[in-house]
Formats: structure tokens, sequence, C-alpha cells
């Protein structure tokens, strides 16, 4: 068992008590789902915030509403509000920090329900959002709300913080809240983000991003004599050549030992995002050669890679072309880099949440890593706190699809097991 100091009779009654909220727990979900916070353009996240603040509130927390000042996208139509309740029992450390955001999506087409209706039928709640990942904040809150209806003084404290803007990289939600000192290694002991990652699966990290631009330049000339100018598709095209001949095969042969799934992710991959050059194809047309080309591509590295890698195989590979062909101009430029984490396996909260899953679903689970990324980068690289995971209800492969739904059972498998986490985090020195 892995309660801890905890009695079984004390994880029991926590037990219970989530189960005795489980109604709560499914209208607090469906109450989330119906306000749109749409990000892009990030609609509605005060009205959001302010929805968890108040819960929060009544749940004993102490609450501060942090909008993220200073950053460009916090905008009088668009105000990037986050907020953090902090209960405190009878220590103040250690300190669980339980993070979700909640921007959503947009809902897309294909849908036979309304994406914003929170409606639940046969065991699920349906709606954009429901797993990924609003389900995950009402685990989050009705966790600690069943400690203290089951009349525990928990031996450390709980942060609880929902946050906007992960979708589109979490620069003024997570990253924000880091950056300014509010979730750092001094503040805080565990993160654990309830991501929908399947409700048996423990996420211990993610790969890196290494999106970048090439340009090629060539020098225009009359259309009809393309022998007096030098194409930039044609030397763009000649790269993209190189690029599938000479680097996705090397990449074939890497594998992580992280536990990405799905396994084909556990290779470094590389995707063309996108190409433009010469003439617009819908304009209209005059004869000349294209003396400019650009692309984007999306290189995902592996923890074993590093950056350094990733950028020296692409900068290596334009010197080989620039020597091998006349008149050959490229530039190679940055446009976002996210490094690769991962939870030491040696973290309390992989054992604690992996025991309590066990206890709670009656069958063991596994750890996974993540093929993209999510806020766990800004945790661990700005926050500097290694003890980070993603656990939470709903199915990851219904993240951001229509109809998404999060099934009620998992929601309230979820809640136990970060409920009895919380009792083992914080007895747990
Ligand atoms: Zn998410």
């Amino acid at each position: 068992m892995s309660e801890g100091h905890f009695s079984s009779g004390a994880a029991d009654r926590v037990l219970a008590q989530v189960d005795a909220a489980a109604g709560e727990i499914v209208d607090f979900t469906c109450e989330l789902i119906r306000i749109p916070t749409v990000n892009p353009p990030g609609e509605a996240y005060a009205d959001c915030a302010e929805l968890i603040g108040g819960a929060l509130a009544q749940c004993g927390f102490d609450v501060r509403y942090l909008p993220a000042e200073g950053l460009p996208e916090h905008t009088a139509a668009h105000p990037r509000v986050n907020v953090v309740g902090r209960r405190s029992g009878r220590s103040d450390r250690p300190r669980v920090h339980l993070n979700g955001h909640f921007d959503v999506v947009p809902a897309g087409g294909g849908w036979t329900v309304d994406p914003f209706g929170g409606i639940v039928s046969d065991g699920r709640i349906y709606g954009r959002g429901a797993c990924d990942m609003k389900a995950g904040i009402a685990a989050a809150l009705f966790a600690a709300e069943a400690i203290r209806r089951a009349g525990i003084d928990l031996n450390g404290s709980i942060d609880i913080s929902g946050t906007v803007d992960e979708e589109s990289g979490g620069f003024a939600g997570v990253a924000w809240l880091a950056d300014r000192g509010h979730l750092t290694a001094g503040n805080t002991d565990y993160v654990i983000i309830p991501e929908p990652l399947n409700v048996d699966r423990i996420c211990v990290g993610h790969r890196g991003v290494y999106w970048y631009e090439l340009t090629t330049h060539g020098r225009i000339a009359h259309g009809s004599m393309p022998f007096h100018g030098v194409s930039a598709i044609d030397h763009m095209s000649l790269v993209l050549d190189r690029v599938r001949r000479d680097i996705l095969p090397a990449l074939a042969l890497k594998t992580t030992a992280m536990p990405v799934e799905p396994p084909e992710a556990r290779h470094p991959t590389l995707n063309i995002n996108g190409v433009q050059g010469g003439q617009p194809v819908d304009g209209i047309q005059t004869p000349c050669v294209a003396d400019w080309c650009r692309a984007v591509l999306d290189r995902r590295f592996l923890i074993e890679e590093g950056l350094e890698t990733a950028r020296g195989e692409i900068a290596a590979l334009l010197e080989r072309v620039a020597e091998e062909t006349l008149d050959f101009r490229c530039e190679l430029r940055d446009l976002m880099i996210v490094h690769p984490v991962r939870t030491p396996d040696e973290s309390p909260l992989i054992a604690a949440l992996g025991a309590n899953l066990q206890r709670v679903l009656g069958r063991s689970g596994s750890l996974i890593a993540s093929p993209g990324t999510y806020d766990h980068k800004h945790v661990t690289r700005i926050g500097g706190i290694a003890d980070c995971v993603a656990y939470g209800p709903g199915i990851l492969d219904l993240a951001h699809q229509p109809d998404e739904w999060c099934a009620v059972e998992d929601l309230v498998n979820a809640t136990k097991v970060i409920a009895l986490t919380l009792l083992d985090l914080t007895d747990s020195r």
C-alpha cells in the first residue's frame, strides 16, 4: 500500500469523498466546457479564470489572479489571465502544484454535439476541452477538496493553477508563472499536470523541437531565358531532396530510451511545414526566374541528441550543397527551440502515482513520453523543478478531435489517484 504515514482509513475516507462528489466533478467539468476559451485568439479567459478562482475559494484556497502583464499577447480584447490558488496544511512544504491549461483549440468541423454545450451522455462528457484538459482541472480541484472533506490536514500545501495559452506555447501561462517566480524550485516541490494521456499512463517528458527557416536566394532573369538567372526554387528543391536522402535515413537509425508514444516517434522526425517561392501562384504571372524561396522545417530531436546535433546536421548539409552547386546561396534561421525534458526515474512522483494508479484501477500503469511538447518544459526549464509529470483523465487520441469526450469513470478514477498521491507526497518527508 502506498499511503505513507496515513492510515488506510484516511485513504479510504478520501476515496469515499471522491465517489460522493462524482456528480459535482462532472458538473464542474461541464461548466468549464461551456466557457469557450478558444485559442487562438484566447476567448473568455478572464471568465474561465474567475470560474476556477471562485471554485478554489469555495474549497478553502487563497486565490490570486495573475494576468501576464507586459506580454504583447495580453491585450484588452484578449487578456491573458492566469489563476493560482494556495491551501496550506500543517506546513507549507512540501508543496504540490497541480496545473491545468484552460485554453482549448478551435472546435473545427465534424461535430455531432454542441462543442460548448457541456453535455453528458452514456457516461461520457462531451465538448471541446472535455479531455484536453478541463476534466483534468476538475480532477485537480476535487482531489484537493476530497482531502479537505475527509477532514485531513496535510503535512504540506497544495497550489492549483489554471493557466492560458498552452496550445500556443504557454508563454503567457506556465512560462510566465515560472518566469515571475510563482512556480519555481524555491517554492514548489512537485508538479502534476493533469493532461489527458490515458488514466493508466504517467508522462515523464517530451522530445525537443527545433523549427527553422531556410531561404535560398537566386537571381532574377527573363523566364524565356532561365539560363541567364539562378532559380531559388531549383535550389530549394535541391536542398529538400538532400534532406530526404541524407538526413531522414540517419534519423531513422537513432532511437531514444524515453518511452515516447507512439513508438514511431522514438526516432527523431522532420516535417516540412511549408514552402513558398517566386511569384504567388494565384496572382498574375510574369516571365521571371524565382529569385527567392523559403521553407520552414520542424525537426523533433531526442534528449540524447540535443539541439546542436539537430542544428549541426542541417548546417553541414547546406555547406555540402554549397560546395557542389554553382551560385548557391542559402540562409538558416532559428524560429523556435524547445529543449527536451525528462522526469528523473527516481522521482517520488512516479512512485506515488504508479502505486496509487495500481490501487485505484487494479492494474499497473506505464510510463510514456510525449512526441510533442506540453507545459512540462516551462516547469523544468524556467522553474527549475525536476519533479514534474503529466497524469490525468481522458484519452490522448481524442484531444483536438471532433466530438471530444472524457469518460466519467476516468475522471473519477484520476481524481482518486491524484488525491492519494497528494497524501503520499505531503507525508513523504
Ligand atoms: Zn492539453
